[in-house]
């Protein structure tokens, strides 16, 4: 049975289910609570594309006395990187002497990821760490490596699980590949 879909005229196909989702989580989430046990951690969920990961990530990591703080940065139109990456919402929180975990949806060029390493290392965290539910490891234009990886992946267009197309597809449970994406 031909289980693709289609969003906003372009055609998908099912790539990562829930079960593999909620299996990877799973492991990174002890990776980060073999590492921060016993401390504070701040999670800072990048928005809106890791607000899905965070909540399940953050839930299955199960430290009480953790906090979560949101960020919101932009580089992508469409399903094209735009090379500039800005930021739309910033920090309100005091991070010097946290502990504080990144939570992004994808490193692809690892632009995004090298400009918010950057923002908030200048702020005095006492740690910083950063975790992708996705690596798109040959788009990378930085050399950029996150702590923690659930997934790495070729490059493609991904959506779904909070990842979307222009605003659309974040609710679905599962992820989905563009067919025929020409990077
Ligand atoms: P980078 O700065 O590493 O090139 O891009 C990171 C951001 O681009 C991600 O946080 C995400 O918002 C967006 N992005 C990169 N690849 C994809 C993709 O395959 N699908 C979607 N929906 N967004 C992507």
């Amino acid at each position: 049975m031909d289980k693709s879909i289609t969003v906003n005229g372009l055609r998908f196909s099912p790539y990562l289910d829930r079960e593999q989702i909620a299996a990877e989580v799973k492991r990174v989430a002890s990776e980060i609570r073999r590492d921060l046990e016993g401390r504070r951690p701040l999670f800072i969920c990048v928005l809106t594309g890791a607000f899905m990961f965070a909540a399940d990530l953050i839930r299955e990591v199960g430290i009480t006395d953790s906090s979560v703080a949101f960020v919101r940065y932009s580089s992508y139109e469409g399903t094209q990187t735009t090379g500039e990456v800005k930021q739309l919402m910033g920090l309100k929180e005091d991070i010097e002497g946290r502990d504080v975990v990144i939570i992004e949806d994808i490193v692809d060029t690892g632009l995004t990821a090298c400009k918010m390493m950057e923002d908030l290392g200048a702020r005095k965290p006492a740690s910083l760490r950063f975790a992708t539910l996705l690596h798109k490891k040959e788009s990378s234009r930085t050399g950029f490596v996150p702590d923690y990886v659930a997934f790495t992946i070729p490059s493609d267009f991904i959506i779904g699980y909070g990842l979307d197309l222009d605003g659309s597809a974040r609710n679905l449970p599962d992820i989905y590949v563009h067919e025929d994406y020409d990077n």
